[in-house]
């Protein structure tokens, strides 16, 4: 026998005077492979075409759909009500801007972040779109790459302590990018400049180590080994700096 869900959703839009946070109760009968993303476009088209949440492709690609799935940042497309209790409580991502009820605005943060730590690759080379393509040995390529399968969905950034208590802390998102950047030949920046940008306080040094991130994250990226790597280099170039001073 199929289960009746119940949801408790969270409803508020900024953009209405009259409106105050509060939650609305639906209910839902479960179906076979009911994720969160048709369940909740159920009842957007069957009960309340008000609902305000964000999706784009329901395949985990676009990072749109994150929010608080029972207290723990998820993605609504990869998450099934069947593993889930019958009462379900969703609330809009933390940390980011309330667009309204589900939806926040990920990508003013998001690019305010990669333009903070310069999220791209820095080199004096001029593009010459004529030039073959240079070389890269697979397995440093394939190491980028597992660091590049990051979808900017913002449920590290959501389940993490400092960036909820820290507005000007970068988050597992950019130390993971950060670290990308690094192992990458064809960015020629020096130690010091990778350290100005992470080796501080409101980088690797502001990170409390308690891994929600890497707990949370959709894509699966190995954040607790790249948060570590960063914070043992950035010591070290720390370190290497203070006995250059003395020497
Ligand atoms: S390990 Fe660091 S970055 Fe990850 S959730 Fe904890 S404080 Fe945030
Ligand atoms: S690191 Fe993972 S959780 Fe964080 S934004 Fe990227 S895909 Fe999402």
């Amino acid at each position: 026998m199929s289960r009746q869900l119940k949801f408790n959703i969270f409803r508020y839009n900024p953009q209405d005077p009259a409106s105050v946070p509060h939650a609305d109760t639906f209910l839902l009968e479960e179906t076979p492979s009911l994720t969160l993303f048709i369940a909740l476009n159920k009842l957007r088209e069957e009960q309340d075409p008000s609902l305000m949440f964000d999706f784009a492709c329901r395949m985990a690609i676009c990072g749109s759909c994150g929010m608080v799935i029972n207290g723990r940042p998820g993605l609504a497309c990869r998450t099934l009500t069947s593993d889930l209790p019958a009462e379900i409580t969703l609330m809009p991502l933390p940390v980011f801007k309330l667009v309204g009820d589900l939806s926040v605005d990920t990508g003013t943060w998001f690019r305010a972040t990669n333009s903070k730590i310069e999220s791209w690759i820095h080199t004096d080379q001029e593009f010459d779109p004529q030039a073959t393509e240079e070389r890269m040995e697979n397995a440093l390529a394939e190491s980028i790459f597992e660091l590049e399968r990051c979808i900017e969905c913002g449920c590290c950034v959501a389940s993490c302590g400092t960036a909820n208590m820290r507005e000007d802390f970068v988050g597992a998102f950019a130390l993971n990018r950060m670290a990308r950047f690094i192992m990458d030949p064809r960015d020629k920046r020096k130690d010091a400049d990778y350290f100005e940008v992470v080796g501080t306080d409101q980088g690797i040094f502001g990170c409390m180590g308690l891994l929600a991130c890497e707990d949370v994250c959709p894509r699966s990226i190995p954040l607790q080994d790249q948060l570590g790597l960063l914070r043992r280099k950035m010591g070290f170039i720390a370190l290497k700096s203070i006995f250059k001073r003395k020497g």
